[in-house]
């Protein structure tokens, strides 16, 4: 039996104040949830004050990214060892907007999978497709491509310590979710994948969140889909009630 996992995204909202009074009404009012897992991922500039907010509490923290080279001139940027070092237990990897207004390929994704998993943290490695390239039937084609591409070279070991999200472009931050129906129909596509590059269990294994709008009133009808396993939750994570409104909706 998976377990439920719910992520939430700050992305370049916040200021430092405001990020940990956030972080600190998660930690106190998450201390009696139990059998979901919860991490939130601020600004890497907040981090180091977020994680002494949720220290000690039932939600883990993250980044939004990471260089995949050990340290060295790469300005601008963070490595996994720095990230370790502040507690972080998460990177998300390949998020559609890095992909898309960053520039970031497959191939800069796998590598930074890669240096996560070496460096003991649980990447979270989006996949999904544009609504151009749903609408013109190639939504599986996109994210086979995006899954081999970017989970290349891993092992069995690593790929169950992996964890994908499958957020479709078309319903991050449009507050137009895909249907439980659409969101399923790819996550079982997403382990039919699974099942082919490793075996069965292996698929039945890995956890698959589904992110794109998701809020309080959508939470349990999404989350309670046979494959899909968690949230990676946007938006809706920049307020407490409505990211613990997430969470309930993932324990009905
Ligand atoms: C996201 O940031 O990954 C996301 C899914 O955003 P939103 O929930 O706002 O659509």
């Amino acid at each position: 039996m998976r377990r439920k996992f719910i992520a939430g995204n700050w992305k370049m909202n916040l200021d430092r104040a405001s990020a940990i009074a956030l972080a600190q009404q998660l930690a106190e009012r998450s201390s009696h949830i139990e059998g979901v897992d919860l991490a939130v991922f601020p600004p890497s500039l907040y981090v180091d004050a977020v994680a002494q907010a949720l220290a000690g509490s039932r939600v883990a923290w993250g980044v939004q990214n990471v260089y995949h080279q050990p340290n060295g001139a790469f300005t601008g940027e963070i490595s996994v060892a720095m990230v370790k070092d502040l507690g972080c237990r998460y990177a998300i990897l390949g998020h559609s907007e890095r992909r898309h207004i960053l520039g970031e390929t497959d191939e800069m994704v796998n590598k930074k999978v890669h240096a996560v998993l070496d460096g003991g943290l649980t990447p979270i490695v989006c996949v999904g497709e544009t609504i151009d390239e749903r609408e013109s039937g190639r939504t599986m084609e996109v994210i086979e491509r995006q899954v081999n591409g970017s989970l290349a070279g891993l092992d069995a070991a690593q790929i169950r310590r992996t964890v994908i999200a499958y957020e479709p472009v078309w319903a991050i931050g449009t507050g137009k979710n895909a249907t439980p129906a659409q969101a399923e129909e790819v996550h079982l596509a997403l382990r039919k994948i699974l099942a082919d590059r490793y075996n069965s269990e292996i698929a039945q294994s890995v956890c698959i969140q589904y992110g794109g709008s998701v809020k309080a009133s959508n939470a349990r009808e999404l989350l309670s889909q046979p494959d899909i396993d968690g949230a990676l939750v946007g938006g809706a994570s920049l307020k407490a009630d409505e990211f613990l409104g997430i969470v309930a909706g993932a324990l009905a």
